[in-house]
């Protein structure tokens, strides 16, 4: 190789670097809602509303009335690698937020035009900050309310390849509302609302009863087929429910696990789920749970896929029998052949 053939190593500019980490994190326009939702309940919001227009291509509008940004914070929150979520170095190991990587407003920020309008309870009055595909505007004072509102508009303007991979808006809308459903899910004591273009699909009030927003999500037949599973452990805790056999599934989608108030998807603990259920489904067919397990962060590392969507256990084997466990005594203590009634 002549030196005239040497390529050049070149550091690479940080929009470029915030543009390809958005390649990992912001797939699609759900990517974003599932990002800023999980921001919102990181900030302790009572009530979050989302509004999307054109599929959330065009417009995603995320409110809520967290804790909310100062002028100072605003530009820190846009920069890659930083959070307010790990206080310290050692709080990598036990993480109790949804976020911790401190990635996902740069890397949207870098690939759409954002604005943030934020104001904290002490602050008299709020503060605006825009960014368009990573340029960063000086943040100007604003009135809003205490809380924030994100806008995200024209998501991959300047990323064509991206642009070109995106669905029709209806198949996007579909994305969103699962990641919707996923995190209001998981969050019963949060106001949630959807808005899709001007109108409303989803008004979702505060719930005791984790069952009511079951039902809100997905009708009468699914929330009168609940069978409620409450067990723990010293470390494990298994709460929730999973349906009569009667109304299974052809595929595992409806198979809802939450870890730590984190949505999760595990093959081994759907292999336990179906394990458990084995002799009362039919070959082909899945269980329909809503299970929320909990335990020690340090049992779990979540640092383990850029959306978090997979997790790896310290001890998979463990969780794995626990679950198994617990569906099966239950099952074994309950008559199966008819309901067991309403939930608690
Ligand atoms: P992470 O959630 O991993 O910390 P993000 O890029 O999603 O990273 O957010 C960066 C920071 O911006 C957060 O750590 C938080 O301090 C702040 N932030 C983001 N969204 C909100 C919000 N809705 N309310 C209050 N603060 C927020
Ligand atoms: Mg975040």
């Amino acid at each position: 190789v002549t030196a005239k053939e040497l390529p050049t190593i070149r550091q690479l500019p940080p929009n470029l670097i915030n543009q390809i980490a958005a390649g990992e994190v912001i797939e699609r326009p759900a990517s974003v809602v599932k990002e800023l939702l999980e921001n919102s309940v990181d900030a302790g919001a009572r009530r979050i509303e989302v509004s999307i227009g054109g599929g959330g291509t065009e417009l995603i509008r995320i409110s809520d009335d967290g804790c909310g940004m100062t002028a100072e914070q605003l530009p820190l929150a846009l920069a890659s690698h930083a959070t307010s979520k790990l206080p310290t170095d050692e709080s990598l190991f036990h993480v109790q937020t949804l976020g911790f990587r401190g990635e996902a407003l740069a890397s949207i920020g870098s690939v759409s035009q954002m604005t943030i309008r934020s104001r904290t309870e002490a602050d008299e009055s709020g503060s605006e900050l825009v960014v368009r595909g990573g340029v960063i505007d000086p943040p100007s004072p604003c009135g809003c309310p205490v809380g924030t509102v994100m806008e995200v508009r024209n998501l991959f303007f300047n990323t064509p390849v991206r642009q070109r991979f995106l669905k029709t808006a209806q198949t996007e809308k579909g994305h969103i509302v699962e990641a919707f459903t996923r995190i209001a899910l998981a969050n019963s004591h949060i106001h949630f609302v959807l808005n899709n273009n001007g109108k409303p699909l989803y008004d979702l009030p505060v719930t005791q009863r984790w069952s009511d927003r079951i039902a809100a999500f997905f009708g009468d037949e699914i929330a009168e087929s609940l069978i409620r599973i409450d067990s723990d452990d010293s470390q494990i805790g298994v709460q929730g429910y999973v349906c009569d056999p009667a109304v299974s599934r052809g595929n595992a989608r409806m198979q809802y696990l939450f870890l730590n108030g984190r949505h999760i998807r595990d093959r081994s603990l759907q292999h336990a789920l179906g394990e458990a259920y084995r002799g009362l489904l039919m070959v082909g067919r899945h269980p329909v749970c809503f299970l929320r397990m909990s335990m020690p962060p340090e049992m779990i590392d979540v640092n383990v896929h850029p959306t978090k969507l997979e997790v790896r256990f310290t001890d998979g084997g463990r969780v794995y029998s626990r679950l198994l466990q617990t569906l099966r005594h239950h099952f074994l203590t309950t008559d199966m052949t008819h309901r067991v009634g309403p939930p608690a």
